[in-house]
């Protein structure tokens, strides 16, 4: 278990020092769930953070007084109340149904901080509409500090490599594939390697426009980028970003060992949505920024 004490020293950046005296009400939506419930053990090591209630169909039949099947339930016990005191909204849940929930809390004034992956473009564009009034819509594809590193290098060093390829490894009951960080990395990969290399053109087979994507072994091609899909027992969530040079490779990787490394990510975000507006897509966005050498 991860000591979320030290998260708080670690990450939250000089500002959190004003954090506010009362504790930030939050709500867990998919808490019965695997990430859901390492979120709740997080939420109640947090000190600057009150878990308030927890959201699954499978609590229905909870006789715990802070358990609820779903949003409408919890509102009809009236103790939150979003518009007139912040209050996070985490989801947890799964792709076919993280829209519905967000369209459900998003008008009701709850600031959302969402690990759920699989929403389409077009259900973010709508949603963004469905914000109330200064409240945020925060969405991470991956909480792990250390894949959002990953992302950023990758990032760097796409300007200089530029043939790349991403393999992606999870456990065999992940819904959705590609991983929603896979698809992250490859988007801004494409686009730093655009403003890097304008007249780059990609020579990797999966990413040529004639195969579909998704087929064949040489990947699916998300914006030029192949990404190579693992589905195993054993894994958590892993991913390897390599870049391919004249007679070497250079390769980033990221391993996710078990559920407590998005704690940290998960944490931070609960404490500082509540200081932004509208929609924010990336942990990177709430990281304090940290000298490097010159
Ligand atoms: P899980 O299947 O263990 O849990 C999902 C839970 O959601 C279940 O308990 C289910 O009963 C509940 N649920 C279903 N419908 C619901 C609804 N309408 N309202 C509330 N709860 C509902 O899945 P998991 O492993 O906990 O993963 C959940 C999601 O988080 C997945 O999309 C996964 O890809 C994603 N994930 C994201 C990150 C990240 O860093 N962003 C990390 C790990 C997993």
């Amino acid at each position: 278990m991860a000591t979320y004490s030290d998260v708080e020293q670690n990450l939250v950046p000089e500002g959190g020092q004003d954090l506010p005296a009362t504790p930030i009400p939050v709500v867990v939506s998919g808490a019965w769930g695997k990430m859901g419930r390492e979120t709740v053990a997080a939420l109640q090591a947090a000190p600057q953070l009150q878990l308030v209630a927890r959201i699954d169909p499978s609590l229905r039949d909870s006789p715990d007084s802070d358990a609820f099947a779903d949003l409408d339930a919890l509102m009809a016990a009236d103790i939150v109340d979003p518009k007139n005191t912040r209050t996070v909204f985490v989801d947890f849940t799964r792709p076919d149904v993280v829209a519905q929930n967000l369209k459900q809390a998003l008008p009701l004034g709850f600031d959302c901080v969402v690990g759920t992956t699989g929403l389409s473009q077009e259900s973010l564009t709508l949603l963004e509409k469905m914000i109330y009034d200064d409240r945020c819509l925060f969405i991470a594809p991956n909480f792990a500090i250390g894949a959002v590193l990953m992302m950023q290098l990758a990032q760097q060093v796409v300007a200089y490599l530029p043939t790349v390829e991403i393999i992606e490894l999870h456990h065999d009951n992940k819904l959705d594939a590609p991983s929603g960080t896979a698809k992250r990395t490859a988007e801004l990969l494409a686009c730093a390697r655009r403003r890097a290399l304008p007249d780059f053109k990609s020579a990797a087979p999966g990413a040529e426009s004639e195969l579909p994507d998704g087929a064949g072994a040489r990947g699916a091609a998300v914006d030029d980028i192949p990404i190579h899909s693992v589905r195993l027992p054993g894994y958590v969530a892993h991913q390897e970003v390599i870049f391919g040079g004249c007679g070497q490779t250079l390769t980033i990787r990221h391993d996710s060992i078990n559920r407590s490394s998005f704690m940290p990510g998960v944490v931070l975000a609960c404490q500082q949505v509540i200081e932004y507006s509208g929609l924010i897509i990336g942990l990177e966005n709430l990281l304090p920024s940290r000298p490097v050498c010159d």
